[in-house]
C-alpha cells in the first residue's frame, strides 16, 4: 500500500499534464478564436498567450487555477497566411512555450455592398472631421484602450439584441455613394424606430453618446476585453454606470448617424478590434457550453 502511494505521488509528479486546445485552426480574418489550457495542478501564475506581438492574460475558468480561456480577435485586414500563437505558463517555475501555428483565411466576405447617404456624411467638413476625431477620442479612452480584467457577463452566453432578420452581415466591402471606403464593422438587426433593443449579455454600461456615423450609441463592457455596442438609437433606456442583465431593454432603435434607413447596427469589438458579432456569439456559446 505505501509503495502503490509513493508510485502513485512519483506518477503525478512526472506525469503533470497541461492540455492546450485551440477552438479551430483555419480562421477567417475577422473572426474569434479561443485558446484553452487545462492543467491537472494548479498553476501558480496566469498563462498567457503571444499573438501578433500582442500579450494576451489567460482567465480562470470558473475560479480555477488549472483551466483557463482567452478569446482573441483576428484584425480584419490580417488576411490568408500563416500565424504563429505562443502559449506561456509556468511548471515548476521554469517558463514553458508551446507553439501552434494558425491558417488566417479568406473570410468570403460580400464585395461591392452599395450604399447611398448624404454627400455630407461620405466627404466630410472640416468641423466634421474635427468631431470624428474628438468623438474617437472620447471613445478611445472610456471604451477602446480599457480592459476589465474579470468576468462581467456573471458566466453567461450571448444573445442577439434583437430577433429580427438581418439585413447586412458583418464584413461586407462597403461602396459608399459609388467610392469604397471600408468595410461593415457589425451586424444590422431590421428595426424600426422605436423597436425594443436588448443586452446581449450582463455587462455594465460605460459609455453613451451621440457620433456622427452610428448615431446614439450605447457600448456596453463585458469584461476580459469584450464589448458590445448598439447603434443609430432613438431613445436611450439606461445611463453610463449602470450594470444591466441580458435580455434587459437597454435602447430603442432609431435611424440616427450615418444611414440609409432605420435598423440597429449590433458591434462586437475585442480588444480593440471589430470582429464578427454571430461567429463571437457562436464560438463563445460553445466555449461555455464546452468548458464551463
Ligand atoms: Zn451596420
Amino acid at each position: 500500500m505505501k509503495y502503490l502511494l509513493s508510485l502513485f505521488i512519483f506518477t503525478t509528479l512526472i506525469f503533470a499534464e497541461v492540455k492546450i486546445n485551440l477552438s479551430h485552426t483555419d480562421i477567417k480574418h475577422g473572426t474569434t478564436f479561443a485558446v484553452i489550457l487545462q492543467s491537472d495542478t494548479n498553476l501558480s501564475q496566469a498563462p498567457n498567450v503571444i499573438f501578433k506581438n500582442k500579450t494576451y492574460q489567460m482567465f480562470t475558468i470558473n475560479g480555477s487555477i488549472q483551466n483557463y480561456e482567452v478569446f482573441i480577435p483576428v484584425d480584419y485586414h490580417n488576411k490568408k497566411q500563416k500565424e504563429n500563437v505562443q502559449v506561456r505558463y509556468l511548471e515548476d517555475e521554469k517558463l514553458i512555450k508551446k507553439n501552434i501555428t494558425i491558417n488566417i483565411i479568406d473570410g468570403k466576405y460580400k464585395q461591392n455592398e452599395m450604399i447611398f447617404v448624404p454627400k455630407g456624411k461620405v466627404t466630410l467638413s472640416s468641423k466634421n472631421k474635427e468631431k470624428t476625431a474628438k468623438e474617437y477620442n472620447q471613445v478611445f479612452k472610456k471604451v477602446y484602450s480599457v480592459v476589465t480584467l474579470y468576468d462581467l457577463t456573471n458566466n453567461s452566453t450571448f444573445q442577439f439584441p434583437m430577433d429580427s432578420k438581418i439585413t447586412s452581415a458583418f464584413g461586407n466591402a462597403r461602396v459608399y455613394n459609388g467610392v469604397a471606403k471600408s468595410y461593415h464593422s457589425g451586424t444590422d438587426f431590421r428595426a424600426k424606430v422605436g423597436d425594443e433593443v436588448k443586452a446581449s449579455n450582463d455587462g455594465k454600461v460605460v459609455l453613451t453618446m451621440d457620433r456622427f456615423y452610428l448615431g446614439s450609441v450605447i457600448y456596453i463592457d463585458h469584461g476580459r476585453g469584450a464589448y458590445t455596442y448598439y447603434s443609430h438609437l432613438s431613445e436611450f433606456l439606461v445611463k453610463e454606470g449602470d450594470m444591466v442583465k441580458k435580455g434587459q431593454i437597454i435602447a430603442k432603435s432609431g435611424k440616427t448617424g450615418r444611414i440609409t434607413g432605420p435598423h440597429l447596427h449590433y458591434a462586437v469589438r475585442l480588444y480593440n478590434t471589430t470582429v464578427h458579432p454571430l461567429q463571437y456569439t457562436t464560438l463563445y456559446n460553445d466555449m461555455v457550453k464546452k468548458y464551463h
